[in-house]
């Protein structure tokens, strides 16, 4: 793409502020984190319900953007860039994107449906491309910001498009139809996803449908239902396995890995396999089928290809690796646009400054070679990538295009040379196409432990952030406890996240928690509310915030200060109003008041309490009773002092239950980790942590035989008994076992057999098709932490925390 902000004024209908109308655009952007913005970056500022890309303006130019669509210019920044003003930047990048696609005449096909998607888009893209330079969405950009990104990355030497179409509200899908403008159409699985956002599924089907006013063919499973809302000028090429009055009819066959698909159409009758045998991969690959059929292709081609099917992943990974490296895992697909993501998504996660790409042939580019990999280096230079290992025979024959290149012709010659390679304090980008097998190479840089992982989903918690923020007053700001591990979710990446959505304020239990945040970059202001006298120096050298609860401690820190000459150095006075755990009591408020009108040493950032039984409406009285001491004690601490500081005293609950009381500040805990105490809250909130295992050994007993320590699960009839690794060592408690508890596999219940041992534990499988190798859940959407909080008399604090440093912790974005 090359434009003038000339040409794309009338486009978007904006109005030009700014100085260099002839300036030449050649990118979009919407992320302020991209090292891909650069001065011929058009950025449009989105605003969501509690995102606001205005707020990144600042940043953006201080990194040399020159370009911006806003709905406002900013104060401060009148003159010192371009900027167009429209009534609404997403509107005006949609049509932005739908103007560009109309330049191009190339068939394209629209995927939508409830489940499938993305299978669908990432399968065809591999049936097709022997014979297609494809653009498709990159991962699941099905949104209505995500599809007007997927369709600006198309280019003059593309020939087919595949794009996902994803809603989840009334009347959004007009606007996919207009940017997407598909020529052929895939109706997939109509499940009952997003159904909260509609009325009733016709609704559904009918906003789903409206995908497909002007293709020249719609391919769809038949279906009454669907064909009852369907305009009758749309021309289906349809399939079925019962209704013969289906273009193509297919029967299938499982059997114990693989399906036979025997397929009926036209004169023609032949037999396909796949290498799946559950229902949603059948239909999925049905339905790619009936692209190839359309578009002709012959019986043997299609049998060749479609054998030749693969799992999808749909994940970046960010693992820990051997030697202080981080590794983010995107072994599963190359293609330019795929690469813009994960490049991206390096540069918001890496831990380590330096950062290497290991990058196999990239491929469905539709560009020249030459062209290709000149832009691959443009990419790579402005990411800042220190080194590149390039594997693959043509990438390495563009090896002098990149910085630091080492070059391997095959990944089996890479994993050959690995020792004479180093690989530390560094982050790792590891992306290669599915046939590179590049999850070798992830398998040997990974931290070896064992198969248990917390996975951890940085959307969730995102999404559960916006969820909270809402719920605040504009100008309430925002401190999120990071204490203990982020809850046992992940400090640092946690933290790092919570930076790029500017939150106010972070809060750790203990110095060392605060030291090691910074000490890896997070810049954000922290607050240590329980720092020990001894961690004072500390604080102060690394610049955090302590809270201050006693006269002793003040004493102390004012020492301190005294001997470092500080000045003004930022404390939170926290204050006892019920919880009587730290904090000044009432009596000790005016002793605290001349201590610190007689000291320039530090200023008072702000003043808390924490309340006691937020989540227990019990016990209203006494909350209120709390807020109203916390009023009366804040207030004359401001008034003798003559300051103004932050107040803050709701916790997660608090902000549910009392929101009178957000003061200036609010501090979000669990919540933002996806726990709520109120049930209608729960279900707004979206689940962040998965424990997940796999089965060790598995194994048949007989009547009368026992499971474990001391003989506590006795067979009442033959049982088919699983092992996993996972046990009491791991945070799980010895009180989920003998019946108690379940871990789930195959989206069945197992129930827990004996005791929990410390490093394992046994599970009765006797009804569940499984393998050893397969994966077991211990907890997250089922069983849920609170559920299994509830079994266990305790809360659902105890058992995030309790999963042990031992329990690898993976990162991933949807
Ligand atoms: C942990 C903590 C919070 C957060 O509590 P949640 O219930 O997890 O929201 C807030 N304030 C203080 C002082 C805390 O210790």
């Amino acid at each position: 793409m090359t434009l003038s902000i000339r040409n794309i004024i009338p486009i978007i209908k904006a109005q030009f502020v700014g100085t260099n109308e002839i300036a030449i655009i050649d990118s979009v952007s919407i992320d302020s984190r991209s090292l891909q913005n650069s001065d011929s970056t058009l950025f449009f500022a989105i605003v969501g319900p509690n995102h606001d890309g205005h707020l990144y303006i600042a940043e953006l130019i201080e990194n040399g953007v020159l370009n911006f669509v806003v709905n406002y210019i900013p104060k401060e920044f009148d003159g010192k860039a371009n900027f167009l003003i429209v009534e609404n930047t997403l509107d005006a990048l949609q049509t932005f994107a739908a103007v560009y696609r109309s330049n191009f005449d190339f068939p394209i096909i629209g995927i939508t449906g409830s489940n499938g998607k993305t299978i669908i888009k990432e399968w065809l893209n591999f049936l097709l491309s022997p014979d297609y330079n494809i653009i498709r969405s990159p991962k699941s950009y099905n949104s209505q910001v995500g599809v007007p990104l997927s369709v600006l990355g198309i280019n003059e030497k593309h020939n087919l498009g595949i794009f996902e179409a994803g809603i989840s509200l009334k009347n959004e899908m007009e606007h996919l139809q207009r940017i997407i403008q598909p020529t052929i159409g895939i109706l997939s699985n109509i499940g009952s996803a997003h159904d909260e956002g509609f009325h009733d599924v016709g609704e559904k089907i009918k906003e789903k449908l409206k995908l497909f006013t002007s293709v020249e063919v719609l391919i769809m499973n038949k279906n009454k239902t669907i064909e009852a809302f369907l305009n009758p000028k749309i021309n289906t090429f349809s399939w079925s396995s019962d209704d013969g009055k289906a273009d193509v009819f297919i029967i299938a066959k499982e059997t114990s890995d693989k399906t036979e698909l025997k397929i009926t159409y036209k004169k023609l009758c032949f037999t396909i396999t796949i290498p799946f045998n559950d229902q949603a991969s059948i239909e999925n690959a049905i339905h790619c089928l009936m692209v190839l059929l359309y578009f002709n292709y012959n019986q043997e081609v299609i049998q060749e290809r479609m054998l030749l099917l693969f799992p999808v992943e749909m994940r970046l990974k960010v693992k820990n690796g051997s030697n202080n490296t981080t590794i983010i895992d995107d072994s599963y697909s190359s293609d330019f646009q795929s690469l813009k993501i994960a490049l991206d998504f390096l540069e918001s996660q890496k831990q380590y400054k330096k950062k290497t790409l290991i990058l196999s042939d990239i491929f469905q580019s539709g560009l020249v070679l030459e062209e290709l990999y000149s832009k691959v280096s443009q990419l790579i230079v402005s990411n800042k990538i220190h080194r590149v290992i390039a594997i693959g025979e043509t990438i390495s024959s563009f090896k002098n295009k990149f910085p630091n290149c080492l070059a391997f012709d095959s990944t089996q010659k890479f994993i050959d040379a690995i020792d004479t390679i180093s690989f530390e304090n560094e982050t790792i980008l590891i992306k290669g196409a599915r046939h590179f097998h590049f999850e070798e190479i992830v398998a040997t840089l990974e931290e070896k432990t064992h198969e248990t992982v917390l996975e951890i989903n940085l959307n969730a918690i995102s999404h559960n952030l916006n969820f909270f923020k809402s719920k605040l007053k504009p100008e309430t700001k925002l401190m999120v406890m990071v204490k203990a591990f982020g809850y046992g979710n992940g400090g640092f990446e946690v933290a790092k996240l919570l930076s790029h959505h500017k939150v106010d304020y972070l809060g750790v239990a203990f110095a060392d928690e605060g030291i090691s945040l910074k000490n890896a970059g997070i810049d954000l202001p922290i607050m240590v509310l329980n720092p020990e006298n001894t961690s004072f120096s500390a604080i102060i050298q690394h610049q955090l915030e302590p809270e201050i609860y006693s006269i002793k401690g003040l004493n102390a820190f004012l020492k301190i200060a005294e001997s470092k000459k500080l000045q003004h150095f930022p404390i939170h006075i926290k204050l006892d109003t019920g919880m009587h755990r730290l904090g000044f009591e009432e009596e000790t408020i005016d002793e605290l008041i001349t201590k610190l009108k007689g000291t320039k040493l530090v200023e008072v950032k702000s003043i808390l309490s924490h309340l006691a039984t937020s989540d227990d409406m019990k016990f209203v009285d006494f909350t209120l009773s709390q807020i109203k001491l916390f009023e009366k004690l804040s207030s004359k601490l401001m008034e003798e002092l003559q300051i103004n500081p932050i107040r803050h005293i709701l916790n997660t609950s608090g902000i549910s239950n009392f929101p009178q009381a957000q003061y200036d500040m609010v501090r979000l805990g669990i919540g933002l980790y996806g726990i709520s105490n109120d049930d209608d809250e729960q279900k707004s909130l979206q689940n962040v942590g998965t424990l997940k295992s796999i089965i060790s050994q598995i194994r048949t007993i007989d009547e009368g035989e026992s499971v474990g320590y001391g003989r506590r699960f006795m067979a009442a009839k033959t049982t088919k008994v699983a092992t996993i690794p996972i046990g009491y060592a791991d945070g799980i408690s010895r009180h989920w076992g003998n019946g108690v508890g379940y871990v789930v596999i195959k989206n069945k219940k197992a129930p827990i057999l004996g005791s929990v041992c410390m490093d394992m534990l046994m599970v009765d499988i006797t009804e569940i098709d499984c393998k050893e190798g397969s994966e077991v859940i211990i907890f997250g959407e089922n069983p849920t932490v609170n559920f299994m909080a509830k079994q266990l008399g305790t809360i659902p604090y105890e058992i995030m925390t309790s999963i042990s440093q031992r329990v690898k912790r993976v990162f991933y974005r949807e």
